[in-house]
């Protein structure tokens, strides 16, 4: 934030989204590639039923608030992480290897 007389004129810095990488540390989000919803369950690997893919893949839901997906720290570590992120606020929540995840 930036004051001007008075008045606080917000910058660039204060709309980052800063993502803290288990690997790296806190890195700006232009260092990471978004990659979908990790809260939808994946077909299992081989699934022949072509409608569980293109429903996996295809659609999607908009949620408003807290919200786990994934990232892939392609300019750092090049690890994909699971972020949990508020889509209401874009205010960042815990990022840890998927499988992390599957051990909690
Ligand atoms: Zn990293």
């Amino acid at each position: 934030m930036m004051t001007m007389g008075s008045a606080s004129v917000p910058t660039s810095s204060d709309f980052m989204l800063r993502i803290n990488c288990p690997c790296c540390g806190v890195r700006d989000y232009t260092e990471f590639r978004y990659g979908g919803d990790a809260s939808k369950p994946r077909p299992p690997h081989g699934e022949p039923d072509m409608r569980a893919w293109h429903d996996y893949v295809f659609l999607f839901d908009n949620p408003k608030g807290p919200h786990r997906e994934f990232w892939q720290h392609v300019l750092g570590c090049r690890q994909w992480l699971i972020l949990e992120r508020n889509t209401a606020t874009n205010e960042p929540g815990v990022a840890r290897l998927p499988r992390e995840w599957r051990t909690r």
